[in-house]
C-alpha cells in the first residue's frame, strides 16, 4: 500500500475509513439490521455520507461518497448518497456538528411509538442536552422528516424519530455514536422500569438534570 499524501485528500480518506468503521459498528452492536441507518462526517470542506442501501461490509476506500454541505450536490463517488441526506444536511446547517449517526435501534424505536419524549429516568439525559424529544412521523428520506427532526432537536444532541429510530450528532464520529448508544440504553432502561405492573418509574427534576449537566462538564480525564 502506498503512503497517503498529507492534505485534504488524506483527511477525506481517513474520515471515510472512520465513517465506514462506525457504520459497521451500528450493525455489529445491534443498533440496525442490514443496510438500515446511515452515518455522515465533515471532512475537507465536504460531508461524507454512507451510500443508500449498500451493506457496510462491502464498502472500501474507493467507495467514498461526498456531498457539498451547502447545496447537497454530490461531488464525489459513483454510489448514490443515503436517502436521509436531508436530515444529515439539516443538522450540519443548524448545529456545530462534525458527525451524525442515524439508527433504527429497537428500544429507542419502541419508545418513539409510546411517548412524545423520553421521560428523564437517568442523569445521562443531561449528556444529550436534556429530555430527548420525539419528532412526529414523516416518510423516510423526506424533507418533512428533516424539518420535524430539526424542530425536535433544538438544544439537544439527540432525537427520537416516531415509528422510525434515532439521530444523534457530535464533535466526532465516536461522540455521535456514543450518544446513540447512550440514548438506546436509556430507552431500554425506561421500558424496563415502566413495564413493572402497578408501578411507574421515578423521574429526575429539572434541577437534578441541571446539576448532572454541570458535573458532566468535568467528567472523566479533563483538566
Ligand atoms: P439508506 O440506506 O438510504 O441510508 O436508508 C436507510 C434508512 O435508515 C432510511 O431511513
Ligand atoms: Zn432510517
Amino acid at each position: 500500500m502506498t503512503e497517503r499524501e498529507p492534505g485534504p485528500a488524506q483527511e477525506v480518506a481517513e474520515a471515510w475509513d472512520a465513517l465506514v468503521a462506525t457504520a459497521r459498528r451500528t450493525v455489529t452492536d445491534g443498533l440496525v439490521v442490514g443496510t438500515s441507518g446511515n452515518v455522515s462526517v465533515r471532512a475537507g470542506g465536504l460531508v461524507l455520507v454512507t451510500p443508500s442501501g449498500v451493506p457496510y461490509d462491502r464498502l472500501g476506500p474507493a467507495d467514498v461518497v461526498a456531498v457539498d454541505p451547502v447545496d447537497g450536490r454530490q461531488v464525489a463517488g459513483a454510489l448514490k448518497p443515503t436517502s436521509e441526506l436531508p436530515m444529515h444536511l439539516a443538522v450540519y446547517r443548524h448545529t456545530g456538528a462534525t458527525a451524525v449517526v442515524h439508527t433504527h435501534a429497537v428500544h429507542a424505536t419502541a419508545v418513539s411509538t409510546l411517548v412524545p419524549e423520553l421521560p428523564p429516568v437517568h442523569y445521562m439525559t443531561a449528556a444529550l442536552g436534556g429530555t430527548v424529544r420525539v419528532a412526529p412521523y414523516a416518510a423516510y428520506g423526506s424533507q418533512e422528516l428533516a424539518d420535524n427532526m430539526l424542530r425536535a432537536l433544538r438544544d439537544r444532541t439527540g432525537v427520537l424519530l416516531q415509528n422510525h429510530g434515532t439521530l444523534t450528532y457530535g464533535d466526532t464520529l465516536d461522540q455521535a455514536y456514543d450518544r446513540t448508544a447512550q440514548l438506546e440504553w436509556m430507552c431500554r432502561l425506561w421500558l424496563t422500569a415502566a413495564s413493572v405492573p402497578g408501578r411507574s418509574p421515578s423521574l429526575l427534576s429539572a434541577g437534578q438534570l441541571a446539576e448532572a449537566a454541570e458535573r458532566l462538564r468535568g467528567y472523566g480525564q479533563r483538566d
